[in-house]
Formats: structure tokens, C-alpha cells, sequence
């Protein structure tokens, strides 16, 4: 099995479904075909401010919604970045051998501090591919699953990973960007336009999958529709139908053909009633879990410490190998 390794943001107080049918489930799959290191980089979430007791608490949160949705944490490594140290140690030791110019290169960060001008920016901020790069090649892998977005990213750890080898003797496996197959993109329940997302969505364009049976099956109903009445997949024309269409063909795994030919000569509350009770049976059990998780924070901890071990295993024999090409004094 080849090693993949990925992070995932503490996102929000709830996953979306958005996120969970565009991304999670793709996250599950891989597992079965590859060794995957799964992290929840807290570390890079602080390169903007955050509120401590919300960071804390949004970093269970998520880590419990991952597992509820299926990361199974005895086949993948599952961890919070603060939790392995090596990923700042090695962050050090990149930020040196990085170019500054080469670092200003990096269009994230022109984006991210464009907002509130570059004087506000953190160092943080700025050197945040190089601490990427440190949770990348830390743990060896064949490669990482990345959106096309971060393969400026990939491309960072690729060209550090090179020179470290070339001036200090091979440390680094030099990875991939496996860039993803885009996953199913679900659309905003009141304007079928826009993605789905955390910060732009009205809460009524939205589906958590911490909501309630209730609250989930009123947003489907009252979902945007069109005056027309035909159930067809026409995403310029029908985006609201569309898009429903799609959540109930990527939840029962039904080509989009054959739910259309069963909805002839039925109305959208037909459908909407279908996608509402498919949304429903597959998050329910994920929102049960997620709290029974919440509900022993102890028991989640130990989990979690248990993958950051799993981590270390492999993170520290690499940064024991860069510190010693690199010239430090061994620890007697
Ligand atoms: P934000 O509004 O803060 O950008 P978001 O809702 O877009 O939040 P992200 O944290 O940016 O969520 O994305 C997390 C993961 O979920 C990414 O892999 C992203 O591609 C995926 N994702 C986000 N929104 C959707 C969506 N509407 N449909 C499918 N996948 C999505
Ligand atoms: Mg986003």
C-alpha cells in the first residue's frame, strides 16, 4: 500500500454536506487502497488568530465528525498536528534552506494577505507552504491528494525535498501531487448557483451534518426550485432540481438517467421527499456517533494520541536523519 498523507481544516462547527460528498467520503475510500496519514492541522490554523477555546474545542469537533464519517482509525493514522512536534522542528530546518523570494512566490499567500493588507499578515502566514512541505515529507510518502489549489504547494516540498537531498544527502522520498478527480460538488440549497460553503452559505442554504433529522428534511423541502415541474438534470436551466438530483444520485450510488426516468409524471415534492429521507439515513447515524464521541472527550483524546504515536514512529526517524545531515549535536 502506498503512503499518502493529507490534512484536513478544523472546519467550522460542523461538517457540511458539501463537505462530507465532495470530500470525506473520497478520504474514506482511499484508505482501504493506501497507508494514509490523516492530520488536523491546528498548527496552520493559527497563521490566522483563532479563539483558543474554540480552536480546541473545533479541532475535537472535527476529529469526531471525521471518525463518525468513517475514518476508520486502526487502517489510517489519524492525528492533530500540535501532537507530533517533528512538523515544526522540520518547519525550521525547511524555512532555511528556503529562498525568501521563493517564498513570496507563493500565490496563496498574496491572496490570504491581499485582505487585510501584507503588514497585518503574520510570518505565519507567509511561511506556511514550508510548514506544509514539514507535513508532507516527514512522513515519506508516494504522494499527496491535493486540489488542484495547493499544487503550488506540492510543487514547494517537491523542489525542498530535491535541494535537501542534493546538499545534505538523501533524506526525503520526493512525493507526487495526486491531484484529485474533483468529488461530487453540491450547491446551495437557496441559491443552486453557489457551492455550498461554511462562510458563504445562508444557514438555510445549508446542510450540516450535525442537524437534526427535522431541521435537515425542512431545508430540503423548502429548497429552491423553478416554476416548471419537469424532474430533469439541466444544470443551466434547473440548477435547484439539478442539484438535488445529484445529492440523491451520489447518496444511493443511482446514475442520475435512471432516477430521472422513476421521477416521470411525478412532482418535485416527490423528490424532494426521497432526497430528504437519503440525506437523512446517511447522516443520522454519523451525527449519533459524532456526539457519542463528543460525549467522552477522554476516550476521543486517547484515540487521537494514539494516532499522534502512530505519526511519531515514522516522523521522528526522519527528523532524527535531517538533524544529523544538518550537523546538529546529537542529545548524549
Ligand atoms: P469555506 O467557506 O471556509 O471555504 P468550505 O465550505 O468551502 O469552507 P472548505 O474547508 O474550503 O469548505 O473545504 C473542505 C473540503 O470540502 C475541501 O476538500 C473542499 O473541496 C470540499 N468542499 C467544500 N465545499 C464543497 C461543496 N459545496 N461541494 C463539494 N465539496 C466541497
Ligand atoms: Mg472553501
Amino acid at each position: 500500500r502506498q503512503r499518502v498523507v493529507s490534512g484536513m481544516q478544523p472546519s467550522g462547527d460542523s461538517l457540511h454536506l458539501g463537505n462530507y460528498l465532495g470530500a470525506l467520503v473520497n478520504w474514506v475510500k482511499s484508505q482501504d487502497e493506501h497507508d494514509a496519514f490523516f492530520f488536523i492541522p491546528d498548527l496552520h490554523a493559527i497563521t490566522v488568530p483563532q479563539d483558543p477555546a474554540e480552536l480546541r474545542a473545533r479541532t475535537r469537533k472535527t476529529a469526531a465528525q471525521y471518525i463518525a464519517g468513517g475514518i476508520d482509525v486502526e487502517k489510517s493514522t489519524l492525528f492533530v498536528q500540535s501532537h507530533v512536534p517533528e512538523h515544526a522542528q522540520l518547519a525550521w530546518v525547511l524555512n532555511c534552506i528556503t529562498g525568501f523570494g521563493e517564498a513570496s512566490r507563493m500565490t496563496q499567500f498574496k491572496d490570504k494577505s491581499a485582505k487585510g493588507g501584507q503588514e497585518a499578515a503574520s510570518v505565519g502566514l507567509f511561511t506556511y507552504p514550508v510548514l506544509m512541505a514539514a507535513d508532507i515529507l516527514l512522513y515519506q510518502p508516494h504522494g499527496v491528494p491535493v486540489g488542484d489549489d495547493q499544487r503550488q504547494h506540492v510543487e514547494l516540498a517537491r523542489d525542498l525535498a530535491q535541494r535537501f537531498n542534493h546538499r545534505y544527502g538523501k533524506a526525503f522520498t520526493v512525493p507526487q501531487a495526486l491531484i484529485q478527480k474533483e468529488g461530487a460538488r453540491i450547491y446551495d440549497l437557496q441559491n443552486p448557483t453557489s457551492k455550498m460553503s461554511k462562510s458563504a452559505s445562508s444557514p438555510n442554504g445549508l446542510i450540516n451534518i450535525l442537524d437534526d433529522s427535522k431541521t435537515v428534511t425542512k431545508r430540503i423541502k423548502s429548497a429552491v426550485t423553478d416554476t416548471d415541474t419537469v424532474i430533469a438534470h439541466d444544470r443551466a436551466n434547473k440548477p435547484g432540481v439539478t442539484n438535488l438530483l445529484e445529492i440523491l444520485s451520489t447518496l444511493t450510488e443511482t446514475p442520475i438517467p435512471d432516477l430521472v426516468a422513476g421521477y416521470e409524471g411525478k412532482m418535485y415534492g416527490h423528490l424532494k421527499v426521497d432526497v430528504a429521507e437519503a440525506v437523512v439515513a446517511r447522516i443520522e447515524p454519523i451525527r449519533t456517533r459524532t456526539l457519542e464521541l463528543l460525549d467522552d472527550p477522554a476516550e476521543l483524546d486517547r484515540l487521537l494520541a494514539r494516532g499522534a504515536e502512530k505519526a511519531r514512529e515514522v516522523a521522528s526517524a526522519t527528523l532524527a536523519d535531517v538533524y544529523d545531515k544538518v550537523g546538529f549535536l546529537p542529545l548524549a
